[in-house]
């Protein structure tokens, strides 16, 4: 791994000169800027003689970094005041149950759409609160696509509609949203920050931070106030979204090492100049990759619809299994680390998450071009 990128994003210095390009699905690669961060505050933060992991979350240390990480959120996505942000535990997994058992009440409906496993999850754990209509689904074609916002209707009485904006396993991504007449609640998880949408559109967003924003721990909820209001009373304290709007997150002990990430992964994304610079990035690292694999479509055999393809999670299968696991040994050891598709789809999967550089996807792809004329 010689070559410069001529763009900035993906600083090189000397310390990183053993550090692969890390290509997991999550938990993923952070900015290089950040890890070097947080390595250079770990055991004093800020002059207070202590890490931060070692910090009450009621100290005056924890309680900026809490309220820059969500003033920063709010700023990076164009919210106003009405959005409430919070850090929760539990992993986007747990929203699968909390935002039926908060926003689904009895007698009503709540439209799913099913995209994929985080979906097929999502309704599951919806089914255990009311009744589940899922209104479109690429299912049957094995995931392979996006329904298109024009190609299924929502019931305008559903109590909301759901949908996972990309498809961490099957490598698919919303395009286009739909604007549904119901709140519309998404699961952002793999691609939240990488790129613009009307967020101020969505009733409730949430995403675990560890594909695209921080560490595993903490999952970032964004509610705005209308629909808050019509959340579910007399749940169980932790349960109630209320108890962390009103207490900002600080109820009870928030994930704070993951938040301390997370506030600086923002800093990082707004010093480099927002979801706006972001989105450039992504918008050509999935470039080069979908380039490399239309040029030669017999051997890099996309496994997704291109009016759906994800710009986080490129996955595609090769002529044979064996040249797949030849492929994805060889590149671990030219320093591409983490390639392999999930087991339920097999293949290559190539995760080009906001803090992946150019570099790593321009050589990569070098790489994969090599690699088909040997084979
Ligand atoms: C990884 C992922 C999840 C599950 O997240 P956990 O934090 O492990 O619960 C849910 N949805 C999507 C889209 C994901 O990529």
């Amino acid at each position: 791994m010689a070559s410069e990128s001529t763009l900035t994003d993906g600083p090189t210095t000397d310390t990183n000169r053993h550090r692969v390009f890390n290509f997991s699905p999550g938990p993923a690669t952070l900015p290089l800027e950040v890890l070097e961060i947080a390595k250079n505050e770990f055991l004093d933060y800020r002059g207070s003689g202590m890490s931060i992991i070692e910090s009450s979350h009621r100290s005056k240390e924890y309680d900026a970094i809490n309220e820059e990480a969500i003033a920063l959120t709010r700023e990076l996505l164009g919210l106003d005041d009405r959005f409430h942000v919070i850090f929760v535990g539990g992993g986007a997994s747990t929203q699968f149950a909390h935002v039926p058992m908060s926003f689904l009440p009895e007698g009503k409906i709540a439209a799913y759409v099913d995209t994929g496993s985080w979906s097929a999850k999502a309704i599951k754990e919806a089914k255990h609160f009311g009744s589940v209509e899922v209104v479109a689904s690429s299912k049957e074609s094995d995931y392979t696509f996006i329904p298109q916002p024009g190609d299924f209707t929502v019931p305008s009485d559903a109590a909301y509609l759901h949908l996972t904006t990309n498809n961490t396993i099957f490598g698919t991504q919303w395009q286009s949203l739909p604007k549904p007449t119901v709140p519309l609640v998404a699961d952002m998880s793999s691609d939240f920050m990488s790129r613009r949408h009307p967020f101020s559109d969505f009733s409730l967003i949430y995403a675990g931070a560890q594909k695209n924003i921080g560490p595993a721990g903490a999952t970032m909820v964004i509610i705005r106030d209308d629909f808050l209001a019509t959340a579910k009373e007399g749940l169980p304290t932790m349960f109630d979204y209320r108890t962390h709007t009103n207490k900002k997150s600080l109820y009870n002990t928030p994930p704070v090492f993951a938040v301390y990430i997370i506030k600086l992964v923002m800093e990082w994304l707004k010093e480099h100049g927002g979801l706006s610079w972001i989105e450039a990035i992504n918008q050509r690292k999935q470039q080069l990759v979908y380039d490399l694999i239309d040029s030669d479509s017999d051997f890099f055999r996309g496994t997704v619809r291109p009016d759906s393809r994800s710009w986080m999670n490129i996955t595609l299968r090769l002529p044979s299994e064996e040249l797949e696991s030849r492929l994805i040994t060889e590149a671990k050891a030219a320093g591409f680390a983490g390639l392999k598709g999930h087991r339920s789809v097999g293949g290559i999967r190539i995760s080009a998450y906001n803090a992946m550089p150019t570099a790593g996807i321009e050589q990569l792809v070098r790489f994969m071009a090599d690699f088909r004329k040997s084979a």
